[in-house]
């Protein structure tokens, strides 16, 4: 079990860490624990590299759990003429589906052709013959007006011609940078979270650490590198701006509405255009419940308060739904919970805010940039879906520092290793065990052989087990009660309240698991309370909060 992110080795690693600051010098240290860091984690250390990464908060706090969790090729991209980034990322939705089925699954999509609408079934079926020649397999069909809404039920059917289906992934993205951490840990890879990088060190002009903060404690420290990573994501020109660099992030928010899948059963990831600004949108199933997604806009509001839908996207989302699904007639009071995460896009116009203004958000390019400056080699942009090859490209250029390293097997290597099937308590239904495994890898057996019968059965309508709690708790790095509901699990946001429900039972686990007092399990409740109230609910949710209770779950979510 040595390699397991284990929540009592949070303690003794940063202890580690501080003792062995003086005299350690890692190969690479990587600053951010979201999906770009986790991946370059990974590759660094299967190139044998000693790699530390740091997360100022939880892993996965950023846009990598708040994505709207395809792993696709990004058929909007090809329409954009953006081809090299939909056949990377074609070819890494396959790799994925090969390597982690039950975390990353295929998921059908369909589009409604509407008389007058661009493009029409001639058009999108061409660009559709390439993205499926990119993946290797055809994987779309045309559906005849008369039964279009036998495969996607109450389908708008004014003007409607008939329909096109194609093939796409989707995931649990903050399962998936979990997943890849792990994977790294299995490598010899260190991570930890709650320890943010405060200043670049410097000597003479160039990178050799960072100066860390361990946001529990306090406590401040050197690191020694050889080799700096910013994979901060909206963030990196933070980290850069020490090293005088330009502007290059344009933070884009996209928010999601979340609603019970009873109120809106979809077995396909119905694409449409909103009636407003003609941009495609979405709902998927996901997790037994549907997500309404997303918008695309500046973030102008401080990057270290969480983002939070506002109430002109949760019109715009409920308009677009109910244009698309009249029938379904979906309103505020269907909403279970609301997410907003930003996009680190990396734009021409950044530092030029007159400029920006004349680029629509989403007519910027999605793709990956990398900075080399003194050492600190910042990396942005890019795709949940593309992080292998995003990680491969931050080590081509880190290799100048590195000589030693070895990249050349990397690019065609399994990302995960195979994980032998283990006999399983037969209580479970074959794709939870599959889920599972894919989830946690090789120690999905200890997680299912160690839970109690009761312990195995879904808790409410979501597919995740009281098992897992308990796993993730014991082992996973949990400091907070909303890293165990928000990240490691996803009961804050597919529950009720953020699951309010579980938290008799939850008490007592987590007591036991972390330490915790009565009080610290008070103050965690609120913490997580204010949490779900101030950024994963609705606007008016929000404003019945009291100046008080805002500015004090600020203190606590910060
Ligand atoms: C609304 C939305 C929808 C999206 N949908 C999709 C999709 O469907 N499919 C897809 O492939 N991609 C999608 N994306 C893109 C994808 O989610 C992002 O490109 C990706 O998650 C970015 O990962 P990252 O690790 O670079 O950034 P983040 O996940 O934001 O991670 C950066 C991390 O750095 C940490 N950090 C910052 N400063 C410091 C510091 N000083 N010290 C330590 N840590 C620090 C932050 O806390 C954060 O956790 C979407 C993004 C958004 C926002």
């Amino acid at each position: 079990m040595s390699h397991v992110l284990a929540s009592f080795n949070r303690a003794q690693r940063l202890s580690q860490l501080q003792q062995g600051a003086d005299n350690t010098v890692w190969d690479m240290i990587v600053v951010g624990g979201g999906i770009t860091g986790a991946g370059i984690l990974l590759t660094a250390s299967q190139a044998g590299l000693k790699v530390l990464l740091i997360e100022q908060q939880d892993f996965a706090w950023g846009a990598s759990s708040k994505s709207s969790k395809m792993v696709h090729g990004g058929l909007r991209y090809l329409g954009s003429g953006q081809y090299n980034m939909t056949k990377d990322a074609v070819t890494e939705r396959e790799k994925l589906l090969n390597e982690l089925p039950g975390l990353v699954n295929p998921l059908q999509f369909l589009m409604g052709h509407y008389k007058y609408q661009f493009p029409g079934p001639l058009v999108f079926n061409s660009l559709l013959t390439i993205y499926d020649w990119i993946g290797g397999k055809r994987n779309h069909s045309y559906i005849n007006h008369g039964i279009a809404d036998f495969h996607a039920p109450g389908i708008e059917q004014n003007k409607l011609q008939g329909a096109t289906q194609f093939a796409d992934a989707v995931t649990d993205d903050a399962r998936l940078v979990m997943r890849v951490l792990q994977e790294a840990q299995e490598c010899g890879g260190t991570a930890i979270n709650y320890l943010s990088a405060e200043h670049i060190i410097l000597t003479a002009d160039a990178v050799t650490g960072v100066n860390v903060a361990d946001q529990v404690s306090g406590q401040k420290f050197n690191l020694q590198a050889k080799v700096v990573i910013n994979a901060t994501g909206p963030w990196t020109d933070k980290l850069r701006q020490q090293l005088h660099a330009k502007k290059a992030i344009r933070p884009l928010r996209g928010s999601h509405l979340i609603v019970p899948s009873w109120r809106l059963p979809l077995a396909y990831s119905v694409s449409y255009f909103h009636p407003e600004d003609k941009r495609p949108i979405f709902a998927f199933p996901w997790e037994n419940s549907t997500v309404i997604g997303t918008t695309d806009l500046d973030h102008d509001s401080d990057l270290d308060q969480q983002p939070c839908i506002s109430q002109n996207e949760v019109d715009y989302l409920l308009t677009g739904i109910n244009k698309q699904f009249p029938q379904a007639d979906i309103t505020e009071s269907d909403v279970i919970s609301t997410y907003a995460g930003i996009r680190p896009v990396v734009s021409n116009d950044a530092s030029n805010k007159k400029q920006l203004k004349k680029t629509k958000p989403s007519d910027e390019k999605r793709e990956h940039s990398i900075w080399n400056e003194q050492g600190l080699i910042s990396v942005a942009g890019g795709k949940l879906t593309t992080f292998r090859l995003i990680a491969l490209d931050v080590l081509k250029v880190a290799q100048h520092y590195l000589p030693d390293m070895n990249l050349i097997d990397l690019q065609a290597a399994k990302l995960f290793q195979t994980i032998p099937d283990t006999p399983v308590d037969s209580i479970l239904h074959p794709q939870q065990i599959q889920r599972l495994k894919s989830q946690y890898g090789k120690h999905y057996s200890h997680l299912i052989n160690n839970a109690e019968h009761n312990e195995l059965r879904p808790i409410g309508s979501t597919n995740t087990l009281l098992a897992e709690l308990k796993w993730s708790l014991q082992h996973e790095m949990v400091v907070h009660l909303d890293d165990l509901l928000l990240r490691r699990t996803r009961i804050g946001l597919l529950l009720a309240a953020g699951g309010e429900q579980l938290f008799g039972q939850l008490q007592p686990l987590c007591q036991t698991a972390l330490h915790w007092n009565e009080g610290q399990w008070q103050q965690e409740l609120s913490r997580y309370q204010g949490i779900i109230q101030r950024y994963y609910s609705l606007p008016k949710h929000r404003q019945l909060l009291s100046t008080q209770d805002v500015s004090s779950a600020n203190a606590v979510a910060n």
